[in-house]
């Protein structure tokens, strides 16, 4: 099922994008929670962690690495940063297309 971010990677509608590559591109988001906030989305629709499977062990590391490497690009690396990814309606998700939010400090507590 297409969402927002189907048309984002397919440019069909306009993004703020950070990277991109031939597995995933990462935008900053609309509405941010924190000074960095930046979604790491991959191209293949996933709906969500519980949807992934192991053909996807490759492609879930890569977007942690893209993560970590936009920490760095952005400066947070040193302050500190969160990475976090809603699954599911009850666990905060809207967007139903797998994606790890990046946010700078300490947005989300725990
Ligand atoms: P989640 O609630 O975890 O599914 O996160 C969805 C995120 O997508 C939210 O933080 C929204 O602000 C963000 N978002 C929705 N539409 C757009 C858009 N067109 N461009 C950038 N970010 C968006």
């Amino acid at each position: 099922m297409d969402t927002i971010f189907t048309k984002i990677i397919n440019k069909e509608i306009l993004s703020d994008i950070q990277y991109e590559d031939e597995l995933c591109i990462a935008i900053n988001d609309i509405n941010p929670k924190s000074k960095v906030h930046i979604l790491v989305i991959p191209k293949k629709p996933i709906i969500n962690i519980s949807t992934a499977t192991d053909l996807d062990n490759n492609l879930l590391g890569h977007l942690l690495l893209v993560c970590k490497m936009l920490a760095k690009k952005n400066n947070i690396e040193k302050d500190g940063y969160q990475i976090l990814t809603n699954t599911g309606e009850g666990g905060g998700q809207t967007v139903m297309h797998l994606h790890f939010h990046l946010l700078s400090g300490n947005a989300v507590t725990l």
